[in-house]
């Protein structure tokens, strides 16, 4: 079994009572289909439709296989696919042998990937030719020197690897073959991250499984939802708020996209009818902005009943606007891979769901807002997010040290999120976690800074936030070179980080050079005075 940080027991007692945990494992989802209605669409990706029978068949293929390879209990995976089909039948196959995987994003590179499976050392890899980590053999062997037995790839020709050879039929199950136990760990979550190396969230059936079935009732999905998954398949918001996994369990269809980009989406919404689509700020944005430009391609958006905001600060003049401009219902979510997910509901005023990003799912999600000396403070008062729950995991995988940081000896775990709360809902309003909020991608601050400190010309670094109208924020290095050293431009520091493989997304969008850094009064580097000076050149 993979090791993880249990709640309490007589929390656990209590959440089997109250019928949170139902101990079902993952994989019920499916199953609950395929005995109810097996011909329904569940999924379509471009012109491949898979109805719950397919995507059963398959995944029960691919788990036979892996399963005849020794794979199961104790085995963890790395898996990094794009939006397609494959995701959920890999999801599903692992999740049926008890297989534990890190989900990777797409747009991770090798200093991400290497960092994954230096973490949970795994049997197997599931990837793609498409990917220019795949593209040629040097990091698969990399991976294979340390211990990787089996790798798939998608759109492979070598049928060894090839994942769509595997999901070809390989007779039954062995016997014996069976998910974890549903109080056990499901698979990991990827954390946005404030630390210097990426941390992984261990979820267990249970607690995964509560989030959906609540998330479901909140956000009314039914057999009759088309939901779109444009956002990042492996993201927790898009999987399980109420996300793909919601949409399956209550037996409606996933319709993937390969990003939120509102032509190609509009087009998706229309021929598949889409009714319900999760989006960052951004992408709503530029969704916006489409039907602004042409106001003709609203009726490409009839079919879309509801659209779920979440992932970064969403400014309630561009909430007011989306039901206006694209003819849909609104609900703002503020959730964590951790655990905590908060929704407005589909029945409060317009003010709660214009102004404000909701309540807990759950009546046992304890929620606290704390000031500095960890006092609670008022409702209108902005303090710091603490929160534990029967679905908002107790640890990191294998990081104590970290984890003394995050939670309290109650154990909460503290978010970094600064919070209000009115009328019983939270707007959140800002963060103290040295984190920044790329339109919803999250750069921990301290992983870029060691990086850019491994230049042989840089001394110190400092990564922060600058305002951005279109992303929210954007991140700016700070930097002090070495006494002597040549100027530096944006492009070989971008190459610099590059070469060391860390994902795109993470690079500064803007470098400013120093002298020296400003400090606090105990010492330690002053990034509010570094904040502020970013946005006095805004202004
Ligand atoms: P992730 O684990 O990647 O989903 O990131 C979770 C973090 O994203 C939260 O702790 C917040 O900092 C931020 N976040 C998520 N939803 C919202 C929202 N609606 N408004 C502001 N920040 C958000």
């Amino acid at each position: 079994m993979i090791e993880f940080s249990p709640w309490p027991q007589d929390l656990v007692r209590h959440y089997r009572d109250a019928g949170y945990w139902i101990d079902q494992p993952l994989t019920q989802i499916l199953d609950a289909q395929l005995a109810a209605n097996p011909q329904a669409e569940a999924l379509i990706c471009g012109s491949r439709r898979f109805s719950y029978a397919d995507l059963d068949r398959q995944s029960r293929n691919l788990a036979a296989r892996l399963a005849r390879q020794g794979l199961g209990h104790g085995d963890t995976a790395l898996v990094q696919l794009p939006n397609v089909a494959e995701f959920f039948v890999v999801f599903f196959a692992l999740m049926r042998i008890g297989v534990v995987p890190v989900n990777a994003l797409y747009s991770h590179r090798r200093l991400e990937l290497a960092e994954y499976a230096r973490q949970i050392a795994p049997r197997l890899v599931v990837a793609s030719r498409g990917h220019e980590l795949f593209r040629d053999d040097a990091f698969a062997d990399e991976l294979r020197a340390k211990g990787v037995a089996h790798l798939l790839l998608l759109d492979e020709d070598d049928p060894a690897q090839s994942l769509a050879h595997w999901l070809t039929h390989a007779g039954d199950l062995p016997q014996g073959a069976a998910p974890t136990p549903a109080d056990q760990v499901a698979f990991f979550q990827l954390s946005g991250g404030s630390t210097g190396t990426p941390k992984l969230i261990p979820r267990t059936h249970n607690d995964y499984d509560y989030s959906i079935r609540a998330s479901v009732r909140i956000c009314g999905v039914t057999s009759a939802t088309r939901f779109l998954c444009a956002l990042p398949a492996a993201h927790n918001f898009t999987m399980s708020s109420p996300g793909t996994l919601g949409v399956f369990h209550a037996g409606g269809t996933v319709v993937m996209a390969p990003s939120p980009e509102p032509l190609a989406c509009f087009d998706i919404v229309a021929r598949e009818r889409v009714s319900m689509a999760p989006l960052v700020p951004p992408a709503v944005a530029l969704w916006l902005r489409a039907v602004e430009e042409d106001p003709a391609r609203r009726s490409l958006l009839a079919s879309l009943d509801l659209m779920l905001v979440g992932g970064a600060s969403f400014a309630e003049a561009t909430a007011r606007r989306v039901p206006e401009l694209l003819g849909c219902r609104l609900q703002q979510v503020f959730g964590m891979a951790e655990g905590l997910v908060n929704y407005t509901r589909l029945d409060d005023s317009p003010e709660v769901i214009f102004t404000t990003q909701g309540r807990p799912i759950s009546p046992d999600d304890e929620v606290l807002i704390l000031d500095e000396d960890g006092h609670e403070v008022p409702d209108g008062t902005p303090g710091a997010l603490a929160t534990r729950g029967p679905y908002t995991f107790r640890g990191y995988y294998r990081s104590p040290e970290h984890n003394a940081q995050a939670f309290d000896a109650k154990g909460f775990y503290h978010s970094g999120d600064v919070v209000v709360r009115q009328g019983g809902n939270l707007r959140v309003v800002g963060r103290i976690k040295d984190q920044i909020n790329r339109g919803g991608e999250k750069i921990a601050a301290e992983e870029i800074e060691n990086l850019l400190v491994r230049h042989p010309d840089i001394t110190h670094a400092a990564l922060v936030a600058a305002p951005d109208a279109h992303l929210g924020e954007k991140s700016c290095a700070f930097l002090v070179l070495r006494d002597g050293a040549g100027k530096l431009s944006p492009p070989p520091l971008r190459r610099h980080l590059l070469e060391l493989g860390v994902a795109e997304y993470k690079l500064p969008d803007r470098f400013r050079f120093l002298p020296e850094l400003p400090l606090t009064a105990v010492g330690k580097i002053d990034k509010r005075r570094l904040r502020d000076s970013l946005a006095a050149e805004t202004a």
